[in-house]
């Protein structure tokens, strides 16, 4: 079975506007009109690269690369220079390129699918999202509200599950979310589901009891299906910028993530982050959220990411 691939250009373009139109006004008000590209326009640059939440690490590198691919002041053209700079960072998803192609596979049945991150970030929404294209694609999905700790949390599920046409698992407030975890993949075996999707309670409290937690809730599923699940998703929300890293690093110290999926990047001009987070944590990112309606979910592509960012109407 195939995962859903519903990217639509023009609708990620849209979405990403706040963050391209960031970059986009303040690359041209610095490059239009000159022939080449000198090293106080370069310095701008930089500024503007680590102002649209990229990272200082990262800039660097990317400015160290204009000097070695890109010698003479003959060569810093406009074209060349934001070539390079779109090649750079597309080049940060490299590592995942392997990965990418495998993960259009789902043969694992029920795939099962941990969904992480702290309060706020979209992890309900998302489940909803996710649901809805994996509905479309004619799998049959279950959700199971996993976060017990708000009542309002299950109820919030429950709508987003009814949405996208899924079954959900659902105990009262208060009760073990291991326990919700494990009775929605045994149902989800039992009954032949393709796609089992578990919400998760955002609290971070404390280091040692979130990791109790998600552990606690990997062994319930684990014992009912050897290997699962089979992801662990970490939602971020791009909106927070350098605080979203913050959490993908914490979240990598107590589990294993397997994939991130970042929101809210229709909400923000902070979409440098997402560069970030991919060049620090190496974990591959695969969906990002561009609105809160059902269908605002898409794969995420590098290419096509950084396409939508920079456009090609800085190359002209
Ligand atoms: P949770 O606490 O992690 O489960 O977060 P929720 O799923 O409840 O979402 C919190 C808020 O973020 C809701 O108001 C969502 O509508 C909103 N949200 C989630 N994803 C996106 C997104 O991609 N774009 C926008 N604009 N809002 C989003
Ligand atoms: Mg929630």
């Amino acid at each position: 079975m195939k995962i859903f691939n519903n990217i639509d250009i023009t609708k990620l373009k849209s979405g990403l506007s706040k963050t391209r139109n960031k970059l986009f006004n303040s690359i041209t008000e610095v490059f239009t009109g000159k022939a080449q590209i000198d090293e106080n326009m370069l310095l701008q640059l930089e500024e503007i690269l680590v102002s649209a939440d990229i990272g200082y690490r990262l800039v660097d590198q990317i400015v160290e690369q204009f000097r070695i691919k890109l010698k003479t002041e003959k060569d810093r053209s406009e074209i060349n220079v934001i070539r390079v700079l779109k090649d750079e960072l597309t080049n940060i998803f490299d590592f995942t390129a392997e990965e990418r192609s495998d993960y259009n596979n789902l043969d694992r049945k029920p795939y099962v699918i941990l969904v992480v991150g702290v309060n706020g970030v979209g992890k309900t929404t998302t489940i909803g999202k996710l649901a809805y294209n994996y509905k479309q694609t004619g799998a049959k999905v279950i959700v199971g509200a996993a976060d017990t700790f708000r009542a309002a949390a299950g109820e919030q599920l429950d709508i987003w599950a009814g949405r996208a046409g899924a079954e959900m698992i659902q105990r009262n407030s208060g009760a073990d979310p291991s326990s919700v975890a494990f009775e929605t993949v045994s149902r989800a075996l039992q009954e032949e589901y393709d796609v089992a999707l578990i919400d998760t309670a955002g609290r971070l409290h404390s280091k040692s009891s979130l990791m109790n937690e998600l552990n606690k809730i990997k062994r319930a599923i684990n014992k009912v299906l050897p290997g699962a699940p089979h992801e662990t998703y970490l939602i971020l929300d791009a909106s927070i910028g350098q605080n979203a890293l913050i959490q993908a690093q914490e979240f990598s110290k107590v589990t294993d993530i397997s994939g991130l999926i970042i929101t809210k990047l229709d909400g923000t001009a902070k979409g440098g982050t997402v560069f970030q987070i991919c060049n620090d944590q190496k974990i591959p990112i695969k969906y990002i959220g561009i609105g809160e309606k059902i269908s605002d979910l898409q794969p995420f592509n590098a290419e096509v990411f950084v396409d939508a960012i920079f456009g090609k109407d800085l190359q002209e």
